[in-house]
């Protein structure tokens, strides 16, 4: 008889629990440790992961294993060792953990042939019969000079669209074939001659490197100073030593700009992964990977998972960005995955950033764990644009209500004169933020989640938490006034008085209303750079990453948006975000213009934006955080309880906040804290109802043992209430 030890995603007693199965006859041969299989479980099929083999502690009802779903496990010890890691650093179930690494099983289609590249079927574009189609025929030569690229890529490569390179494949002048590996790409164009500052990066990264000591490095460099450039360089070493490198972008980063800057460089060793790829694209570049062939992987969060059995270095671009913390369990920080990680391999993590993470930037000053290399210029010397602040107090003073200062007015109409193009920025979407009864003073909220309802153009009253919609009200729901207004500013309002102030320029609108399409996206950029549009209006979206020569203005609508949100971070948020947003401007010939419209001028977020200071404001906002002890002062760990009864919510805190603070005495650490219970950031969602407990001190090891011993507790689960952990929460 043989028996598989299993781990399954299901709430277990203690993060270390597991099942037995028997394993049939029929699938002993091919069952492996690490295998992802079905096994029943109360009543219904799940997913697992053998983790050993071995006889059962008590030979009771023993279920026997019913499938194995992945023959050739992506997992392997390296990766099961960090799972167990997360289990403890996260306080989530080891199969959420694996799950989690695993990703979402193999697609039925089991090809290992991987992606699909363009093909020009004929060999001279003069053939073609495209003289009346130049965008076509100049898609059909890029094709010819680089076959291979996908819809996307060539598109971006020909400075055309996908409906140019749709109808080449409708004229069958390009085929779609399945990609051959070819392991010898090199590249032949010539490298930039590295600035002194880089050339040094490179050298104490690559020096560590070959030391075979795990190392990690803090890159703090101004936008535009090359830190791409590093990373490439610090790839071709790793390559050297036939190693392989993780490069993380954050989700809105990977353009592909940044994909082709890769590709040029490395062609088929570059493995993507990413959440816009199908089940079989992620699965086919997961086996390029574990088998080694391809040798970079450029992703976004969950890349840091990518199965490298040779693993050198871990780069994380924009490490500061917060889409490298996942919202659900586990909730794991990449960054904290990476050092783990790459503490395995002997190997190097690299984290770059303008406006480095806080608690990075403290771990780097203190000398450990990260070592800090500066990067204090742009490549080529060019300036960091101009910044203005306009104070909005002052042009309400002068009886201008409107979105745009007269400054940033004028700015726009002289950009457009001249045929620059400007990018204006907003970071909420919609067309107002609130409705208001003026009589009672009502604001209009969703029915489902505590929080208002922002109006669209469309007329409709929208949730942006769970995506309810209704109709703007004519009379207020609570006193049947129809005194009711709408507050506040969107991208949509901001759109509609560009077009008002220059009916005959094209405007271009970028959020999350107009990028719900797959690709839309890249198409709404591809319009603003190729097209005539001269304006770009958006939200946070279009703050990061883009790299578009012509932007010569950037035009920050509101900075107060980020700044008063009840965050700890707020003040952090806005400094980086202004920052980022500077950095889109004058990345050309032209010297670029930066306006920050506020109505709190003389706050140090926006002060040392507009002086590009971060040392300033790192020092400001440390004083800050130390003073009400927040991270980096301390650690935290949020406890969220939500149910749909309020009374069932509260008291499974107050019982939690009982048991912790019980088990915080006999700890015996005097500075451990638990906060609460009080109503979560927003306190209502989608019906349930939150509220929290914040537990916090000044080892992290030691809140997490008491949350932990908490949570393994006979009955202190509960029917009515979820609860959810996040260690290290970046919002309270
Ligand atoms: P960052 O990532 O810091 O914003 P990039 O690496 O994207 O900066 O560099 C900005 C621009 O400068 C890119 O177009 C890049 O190709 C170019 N560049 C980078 N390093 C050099 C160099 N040493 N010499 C010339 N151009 C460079
Ligand atoms: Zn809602
Ligand atoms: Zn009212």
């Amino acid at each position: 008889m043989l028996y598989a030890e299993v781990v399954v995603p299901v709430p277990v007693r203690s993060i270390y629990q597991t099942f037995h199965y028997w394993v049939p006859e029929a699938l002993q041969s091919e069952l492996l440790k690490f295998s992802r299989v079905e096994v029943p479980f109360s009543g219904r099929l799940i997913q697992g992961f053998v983790i050993g083999f071995g006889e059962p502690p008590r030979l009771a009802k023993i279920k026997s294993i019913k499938g194995i779903v992945e023959k050739k496990p992506f997992l392997d010890e390296e990766l099961f060792k960090t799972a167990q890691w997360m289990s403890q650093r996260y306080l989530c179930g080891l199969g959420d953990a694996l799950h989690c690494i695993a990703g979402s099983s193999v697609p039925s289609r089991k090809d290992e042939k991987y992606s699909k590249g363009l093909f020009a079927t004929v060999n001279n574009s003069d053939q073609a019969g495209l003289v009346r189609a130049p965008k076509q025929k100049l898609a059909l030569e890029v094709a010819l000079a680089k076959p291979g690229l996908n819809k996307m890529e060539l598109a971006t490569a020909s400075s055309t669209s996908v409906a140019v390179i749709n109808a080449l494949i409708e004229k069958g002048l390009l085929k779609e074939k399945f990609l051959q590996i070819k392991e010898d790409i090199s590249f032949h164009g010539k490298l930039p001659q590295l600035t002194k500052e880089q050339s040094f990066a490179v050298g104490e990264i690559c020096q560590a490197l070959t030391a075979e000591k795990p190392s990690a490095w803090l890159l703090h460099g101004v936008t535009g100073s090359g830190k791409t450039e590093i990373y490439l360089r610090i790839i071709q070493d790793v390559l050297k030593i036939n190693r392989q490198a993780i490069v993380l972008v954050p989700e809105i980063a990977l353009t592909p700009q940044m994909v082709h800057r890769f590709k040029t460089r490395y062609g088929n060793q570059v493995a993507l992964l990413h959440s816009g790829l199908s089940q079989g694209e992620r699965y086919a570049e997961k086996v390029r990977i574990r088998s080694g062939t391809a040798k970079v992987v450029l992703g976004t969060r969950s890349a840091v998972f990518a199965p490298t059995p040779n693993l050198g270095v871990i780069i994380i671009d924009e490490e500061h960005e917060s889409s490298y913390k996942q919202d659900e369990n586990p909730k794991y920080h990449a960054r904290e995955v990476a050092l783990q990680r790459a503490a395995q391999y002997k190997s190097v993590v690299v984290l770059g950033s303008a406006t480095p993470a806080l608690e990075s930037f403290c771990r780097a000053r203190q000398g450990g764990p990260y070592k800090l290399l500066r990067l204090t210029q742009r490549v080529d010397h060019r300036e960091l644009p101009q910044v203005h602040i306009v104070d909005l107090r002052e042009e309400l003073a002068r009886g201008n209500t409107g979105i745009f200062s007269n400054t940033l007015k004028k700015a726009l109409s002289k950009r457009i004169e001249k045929k620059e193009k400007s990018i204006l920025f907003l970071n909420r979407r919609g067309y107002a933020t609130v409705v208001v009864c003026r009589q009672c003073g009502q604001v209009i909220k969703c029915p489902r989640c505590d929080i208002s309802l922002t109006l669209h153009t469309n007329g409709l009253l929208r949730c942006h938490y769970c995506g309810y919609g209704t109709g703007a009200p004519k009379k207020c729901p609570q006193c049947a006034s129809t005194a009711i207004r709408s507050f506040g500013l969107g991208t949509q309002r901001v759109e509609e008085e560009v077009k008002q102030l220059f009916p005959d320029v094209p405007v271009l609108r970028m959020d999350a209303d107009t990028t719900t399409r797959k690709g839309s996206h890249q198409k709404l950029l591809d319009q603003f750079i190729q097209g005539n549009a001269s304006v770009l209006i958006g939200t946070q979206m279009i703050a990061k990453g883009l790299d578009i020569p012509a932007v010569t203005l950037v035009g920050v609508v509101n900075a107060d948006t980020t700044l008063h949100m009840p965050d700890f971070r707020a003040a952090e948020r806005t400094f980086q975000l202004l920052t980022q947003v500077a950095g889109r401007a004058g990345r050309g010939e032209t010297e670029g213009e930066v306006i920050i419209q506020t109505y709190d001028p003389e706050h140090f977020s926006i002060l040392n934006a507009q002086q590009h200071d971060y040392i300033n404001f790192y020092q400001k906002e440390m004083t800050t955080r130390k003073v009400l002890r927040y991270p980096p002062f301390s650690y935290i760990i949020r406890i969220l309880f939500s149910g749909l009864n309020e009374g069932d919510v509260i008291s499974a805190a107050q019982s939690w906040q009982e048991r912790l603070t019980v088990i915080a005495k006999k700890v015996g650490n005097v500075d451990i804290e638990v906060l609460g219970p009080a109503p979560a950031g927003i306190p209502r969602i989608k019906d349930r109802y939150r509220w929290q407990l914040i537990l916090r001190g000044s080892v992290s090891r030691d809140i997490r043992k008491i949350a932990a011993l908490v949570l393994e507790q006979a009955g202190i689960r509960f029917k009515q209430v979820s609860v959810s952990i996040d260690v290290d929460p970046l919002t309270l």
